[in-house]
């Protein structure tokens, strides 16, 4: 595994997802190093070829944000939209500690997602901008399976632990169910635990389908490169929204969430 410090020039960037105004990404590249990633398919140079194995670490981001967050219209900043903010180099690093803190004085609100528990020890900065932040804290698969493909992610059930403390501490926390992945934890039962959990939390769930892409298709266990068609996300989707009603958890298909903001404005103010 290879660190590199980089510096930049920009913090900030218009975001592509209809959720977020603004992107922020400390890091390029994710030493969580996930079989499924889209990122290592949309990353450019060594962090995108050897995926997991190569970090670069904007360095000066911080001295760039402050900059940025004095100029620019505060808006919804997504923290992060394409790799993990809180994977292990973040407690040395504390970037996104760090960006949250300035994002937060300058109006902004901030929308983390992380697989780390990691993100417990910010707490008390949750804690006191807890009006500016939510986490989405994503959960494919509860137990040893998400091993499998999430190999240097933490356990799922140490995730698990740091939503119900987010929640517990009053901190807006959302469970993140994708990318669903057929054969991997699309059927009822593994649905089933993931939406147990949100709802014990008071969580929302928000679920999204797997879209293959090269680079992290070829990276797949061949029992799990299945069809991902229409029919099947027609069939599991029907199976999450059941299973939501039962638990009396509140859920939202992420498609669904793009369909219906697409017509909103995409811009701050
Ligand atoms: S944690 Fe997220 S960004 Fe990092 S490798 Fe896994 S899916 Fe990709």
């Amino acid at each position: 595994m290879k660190i590199y410090e980089i510096r930049v020039r920009r913090a900030l960037t218009p975001s592509g997802l209809p959720e977020y105004h603004y992107a922020l990404n400390p890091y390029v590249g994710c030493l969580h190093g996930c079989l499924y990633c889209y990122a290592q398919d949309y990353t450019r140079g060594p962090p995108g070829a050897a995926w997991g194995q190569i970090l670069y670490v904007k360095a000066n981001l911080l001295e760039v944000l402050r900059r940025e967050a004095a100029q620019l219209k505060p808006g919804v900043v997504g923290l992060s939209t394409v790799t993990d903010p809180y994977q292990p180099p973040e407690a040395k690093y504390r970037l996104a500690r760090g960006s949250i803190e300035i994002l937060a004085e300058a109006g902004f609100h901030i929308s983390v997602q992380t697989k780390s528990p990691l993100v417990l020890r910010d707490l008390d900065l949750l804690r006191r901008y807890r009006e500016s932040v939510d986490v989405g804290i994503t959960i494919t698969a509860m137990g040893d399976k998400a091993l499998e493909l999430e190999p240097a992610a933490p356990h799922p059930t140490a995730r698990a632990r740091a939503a119900a403390r987010l929640a517990e501490e009053g901190v807006k926390v959302w469970i993140y169910l994708g990318p669903v992945v057929p054969g991997y934890n699309d059927s009822r039962q593994d649905i089933a635990e993931v939406v147990k959990l949100a709802a014990s939390i008071g969580a929302e769930l928000i679920y999204d389908r797997y879209r293959p892409k090269p680079r992290a298709h070829a990276r797949l266990p061949p029992a799990y490169r299945q069809e991902a068609g229409r029919q099947w996300w027609t069939q599991v989707k029907k199976t999450i929204e059941e299973l939501c009603r039962e638990a009396g958890a509140r859920c939202l298909d992420v498609e669904e969430e793009w369909r219906a903001r697409r017509d909103l404005p995409q811009k701050p103010g």
